[in-house]
């Protein structure tokens, strides 16, 4: 595992990276928001979190390897996209729609070694749990 140094570097790096890829009109709006980023160790069968609504967080299990935390991240950064900017909470047609745009399958889970890929918390409470059921009866 590596460092947590380390990984709020990339974690920095990795948001300058997709920022630059959203037309200049919208990143404006974007770039200024405050996101807290977490590698939480106890995510061990979730890969990533996005929470939203008045604050942004993204929490990344660190069980993983780099490749596969990047597209994690850039997963739940598409989830932050998509709310700030069309108010979507699901895995919908604008998280895709990121998704494709940075360059990224829009697949919720795929031969991926934790058993989630993502939850999505706190923006309300009654849809994100709408969408978990939806994700366990696929
Ligand atoms: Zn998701």
């Amino acid at each position: 595992m590596k460092s947590l140094p380390d990984w709020t570097q990339k974690v920095r790096a990795w948001r300058e990276k997709y920022e630059a890829m959203i037309a200049p009109e919208w990143r404006g709006s974007l770039e200024k928001q405050i996101i807290v980023f977490e590698f939480d160790p106890k995510m061990t069968a979730t890969a990533g979190q996005y929470r939203g609504h008045l604050t942004h967080s993204i929490k990344l299990s660190p069980w993983m390897q780099e490749r596969e935390a990047e597209e994690t991240f850039a997963h739940e950064y598409a989830h932050f996209c998509a709310y700030l900017l069309y108010g979507e909470i699901e895995h919908g047609f604008f998280w895709r729609s990121f998704m494709t745009c940075f360059g990224h399958t829009a697949e919720v889970t795929h031969r991926f070694p934790l058993g989630t890929r993502c939850i999505l918390v706190g923006i309300d409470a009654k849809l994100a749990e709408a969408e978990e059921k939806k994700e366990a009866e696929k």
